[in-house]
């Protein structure tokens, strides 16, 4: 009996994920592509059809609502669900999984629709129910979330008795050519951007005002930079999971143009998730203005350069100090040349492939709710070089050697 697997969300990343699983079609078997707007995912399997020469089913689901997922799983007949549409259907997509005792993965951790506020709590509160039903969650299954995490256990087990500090580092120079866009859903990036900083040390966390350390790292292979420490979700699940961690960091690169527009809009108030009343008309501020940026999926064409994303590691080894640099490169332009979305998308998609694919060969299983650190990272970075996400790992003279301003 051949493998179904039921794609939700026809985004970018969701592009991508049609199109790897395709590229794997002897794991994924029959595949289905199911989204709010079922022209996007129509679109995409005529795309993967021209291109990969393998045929996508697709559907119309609302995946807030647990009745209409339980109804397309087992219509479908669902051995796994690749998770690829907001972080706010997270919970109803992993309750639907558990109703049918299906395999559930995602790349986003849930954040909450009415608060900018996100954190793995209610979807790592489900391990007891994944356990009882037979079924394994994978979380954060993208690029960060997910391959950071990865590179993490892979630094673990072959580079340090013991990691101290890390720093967690993405970079991306792309150029898409407008004066104002996001690389993925807009609301969610904003969302994300315009919070509070939060970094991990000493066993505490520790916030910092939205964009309130600068730092300039030189990535390989692109130069220097301005980054700036946010929060991000991998950080919650490695100092749970990293034993020994003293520091954590995450960093994102931002030009000076992006934060200047971000900031008139957060002025004017563009960037609220609060409904306001205009004309009769009850409209959330973010929600407007998504409607009104370039759609992150269109971008693709029109970027140029790369991405360098990577983690930081500082430790011991065999009594002796050591700090590396494990990272990856992307070109934005060979991404859309193979499936046809910016290195963004492609970056979180073939992730969310492969962590789908160790899940169905059985290399990564065990029942219950799980981050990706938790299993043996090897299987994993194999299939990174495999799958178009090559990575190169540095040896550095100490935590701070990549950065130009120290
Ligand atoms: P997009 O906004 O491009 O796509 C989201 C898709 O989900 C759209 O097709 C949308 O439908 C669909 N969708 C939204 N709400 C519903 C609903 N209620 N029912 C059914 N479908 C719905 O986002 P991206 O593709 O850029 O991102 C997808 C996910 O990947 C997000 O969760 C994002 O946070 C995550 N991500 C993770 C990264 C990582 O490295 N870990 C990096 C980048 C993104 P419609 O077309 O009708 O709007």
């Amino acid at each position: 009996m051949s493998t179904k697997t039921l794609i939700i969300g026809a985004g970018g990343v969701g592009n991508v994920v049609a199109f790897k699983c395709a590229m794997n079609a002897d794991t994924f078997g029959e595949i289905t592509l199911a989204s709010r707007t079922k022209s996007k995912c129509d679109a995409i399997a005529a795309n993967v059809e021209t291109k990969v020469g393998v045929k996508i089913h697709t559907a119309q689901v609302d995946a807030d609502s647990v009745e209409e997922l339980v109804e397309l799983i087992r219509q479908v007949d669902a051995d796994i669900v690749i998770n690829v549409a907001l972080p706010y259907q997270d919970l109803t997509i992993m309750d639907a999984c558990a109703a049918c005792q299906v395999d559930y993965l995602d790349t986003a951790n849930y954040e909450h629709p009415d608060e900018a506020k996100f954190e793995y709590k209610e979807q790592w509160a489900r391990d007891q129910l994944f356990r009882e039903q037979g079924i394994m969650g994978l979380l954060g299954s993208g690029f960060d979330p997910g391959v950071t995490n990865v590179f993490v256990a892979y630094a673990q087990k072959h580079y340090f008795d013991e990691i101290h500090t890390i720093d967690i580092l993405d970079c991306n120079a792309g150029d898409h050519g407008y004066p104002f866009a996001t690389n993925f859903n807009p609301e969610i990036n904003l969302r994300e951007v315009s919070a509070k900083g939060r970094y991990w040390e000493n066993g505490k966390w520790i916030e910092t005002e939205p964009m309130e350390i600068k730092q300039v790292w030189d990535y390989p292979e692109v130069g220097p930079k301005d980054s700036y420490l946010l929060y991000h979700e991998e950080m919650e699940s490695l100092v749970k999971n990293i034993k020994g961690l003293k520091r954590i960091r995450f960093f994102m690169t931002f030009g000076e143009s992006y934060l200047t527009h971000m900031k008139v809009l957060e002025n004017v108030g563009m960037l609220g998730i609060e409904p306001v009343e205009h004309q009769g008309q009850q409209i959330i501020p973010i929600e407007f203005l998504k409607t009104l940026l370039p759609d992150p999926a269109s971008l693709g064409p029109r970027t140029k350069g790369k991405t360098n994303i990577g983690i930081v590691a500082h430790g011991i080894k065999e009594g002796k100090e050591r700090t590396i640099y494990i990272y990856q490169i992307s070109d934005h332009e060979k991404c859309y040349e193979e499936v046809m979305s910016q290195a963004v998308s492609y970056t979180t998609g073939v992730p969310a492939m492969i962590g789908a694919k160790l899940m169905l060969e059985k290399k990564w299983y065990e029942t219950g709710v799980h981050n990706m650190e938790e299993f043996d990272p090897d299987p994993f970075m194999e299939e990174l070089n495999v799958q178009g996400l090559p990575w190169k790992v540095m040896e550095l003279e100490s935590p701070s050697d990549l950065r130009v301003d120290k």
